[in-house]
């Protein structure tokens, strides 16, 4: 499984971080873990184009990470070369109203011509058997019907939280994931609700006994922040900060 990180950035824009994105290379399949604008452009300069998508999977519907749904669907219809291959994209409750929307806010053009869209929603605890691959949702603590996920292959295993605060679902997901993927928006003397800080994530690897914590999803608060000092206080293991395009292969 490879794991990519399009964009370790939030909704405020800074040079060098895009918005949330991540692409994961699965059991044969291209996936994305959230749209973020400039998620597109970033899977492109990995090589990877809107043709190859199989499925997109949202964990919530804040701009900073499903924008790029409109942008990738639009660049579906470029007819030359056409898409053929069938894509399915899943998120919480809400997803279909929000493409009706979305298709009727730009009059129809994200619509498919040449391939096959679907839509599923998922809500809670979902586990879903994707031939070779396996993915699990659980509810977060964000945004209503906001979904973090965790997908399996081989034994391997990746959790991404998307936004989330402090729940179970979050510890469930990452339990002794090979790479778990959490949101650090903001430092411990500024927290927000639906949020995490650095401590509240060394707190939440520490439970899962994960094997590798990476961290993105930062605002620029952080400047000059010592990060790995608030997380090393309860979790010990290896520890990434992402920037946009890290690498993980697991
Ligand atoms: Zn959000
Ligand atoms: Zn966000």
């Amino acid at each position: 499984m490879k794991v990519v990180i399009l964009g370790s950035g939030t909704g405020v824009p800074v040079k060098e971080r895009g918005c949330a994105g991540l692409y994961v290379r699965i059991g044969g399949e291209h996936v994305l873990l959230d749209a973020g604008p400039g998620t597109l452009r970033q899977l492109v300069r990995l090589g990877v184009t809107y043709l190859d998508l199989d499925r997109i999977f949202l964990t919530h519907f804040h701009p900073d990470h499903c924008l790029d749904l409109v942008s990738i669907l639009f660049a579906m219809r470029i007819p030359r070369p056409p898409r053929t291959k069938p894509l399915v994209i899943y998120g919480p409750r809400g997803l279909r109203q929000l493409y009706r929307r979305l298709n009727t806010a730009f009059g129809g053009w994200i619509a498919p011509r040449t391939y096959r869209l679907a839509f599923k929603e998922l809500r809670g605890h979902t586990t879903l058997r994707l031939g070779g691959y396996t993915v699990r949702t659980a509810p977060m603590r964000h945004s209503p019907g906001a979904l973090g996920y965790r997908l399996e292959h081989r034994g391997r295993a990746v959790a991404y939280s998307g936004d989330t605060d402090v729940c179970e679902g979050i510890v469930r997901l990452g339990r002794r994931a090979d790479l778990l993927i959490l949101e650090c928006s903001m430092t411990d003397e500024r927290k927000v609700a639906g949020h995490l800080t650095p401590s509240d994530c060394g707190r939440i690897a520490a439970q899962a006994g994960c094997r590798h914590l990476v961290l993105t999803h930062f605002y620029p608060v952080f400047k000059g922040y010592d990060i790995p000092g608030r997380v090393r206080r309860a979790f010990r293991g290896r520890l990434t900060l992402a920037r946009d395009l890290a690498k993980f292969s697991i």
